[in-house]
């Protein structure tokens, strides 16, 4: 199958400081793929360039074969590319209802409605007419998942979606995210719990200081004794 995504020497900095350098991955339709590395190696600064929030300063990034540098975040929401941030961001002054329905459902991958988001979490259901700044973070990240189903991906990013949560809501909110396998999406997954990602990668890139320092599959990566230590600063 070819690739749906494919990052080709990418760069991108911060004023001076560089952020990414010479950064390349792939992914393919319905593959969950975890990026691996400790704080500031550049994980979220990754997602940001494929969204299109940051724009690269060197390299190439195509989208089911097309060149998508310079995109903007909304035009690359509608290509079928998802951004779930860190910190969630959703309305917390709208009812979960709200921030479910505004959502502008046009990335022509499978498509979701609101009863089906509920299905997936139903502590959702409970909490509908609720505004979403009361939810407690696990709520919140459910929510921040069902909005970006909505947008109907081919292609969703998911930036540390278990920070802050228990062991328990981890696993339950990972396995959500393994569920999309079986729709055909593709998963970009960032993460610090490597166990926690691993459990679900098909397979798995780490970076270090802006640069890709391994890439394999999550079993290679799991199996290598010297990764928490020399990359994860664990
Ligand atoms: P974390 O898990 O801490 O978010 P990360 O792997 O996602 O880490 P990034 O947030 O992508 O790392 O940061 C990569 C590098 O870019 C770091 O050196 C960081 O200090 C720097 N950086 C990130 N955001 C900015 C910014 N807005 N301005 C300047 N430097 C930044």
């Amino acid at each position: 199958m070819t690739d749906l995504l494919r990052v080709d020497g990418i760069e991108a900095a911060y004023g001076k400081v560089t952020a990414l350098k010479d950064v390349s991955i792939a992914i393919r339709p319905g593959e969950i793929v975890a990026i691996l590395g400790a704080n500031g190696a550049g994980k979220t600064t990754l997602l940001n360039a494929i969204s299109g929030v940051l724009p690269v300063t060197a390299g190439e990034i195509r989208f089911d074969g097309a060149p998508i540098n310079g995109r903007k975040p909304w035009q690359t929401s509608r290509l079928g590319i998802s951004h779930v941030p860190e910190g969630r961001e959703i309305f917390p002054d709208m009812t979960v209802e709200a921030n479910l329905n505004i959502v502008d459902s046009n990335g022509g991958g499978p498509a979701f409605t609101v009863p089906d988001i509920l299905e997936m979490f139903p502590r959702l259901q409970e909490r509908i007419s609720q505004l979403a700044g009361g939810l407690s973070g696990g709520e919140q990240q459910m929510l921040a998942i069902g909005r970006g189903l909505m947008a109907r991906p081919r292609l969703i990013l998911f930036d540390e979606p278990s920070l802050g949560l228990s062991p328990v809501l981890t696993k339950f909110v990972l396995s959500s995210i393994a569920g999309l396998r079986a729709k055909g999406i593709a998963t970009l997954l960032v993460e610090q719990n490597m166990r926690a990602a691993l459990r679900i990668a098909d397979r798995a890139y780490v970076l270090r200081v802006g640069r890709i320092v391994r890439a394999g599959t999550a079993a290679e990566i799991a199996n290598s004794p010297d990764i928490q230590e020399a990359y994860l600063g664990v």
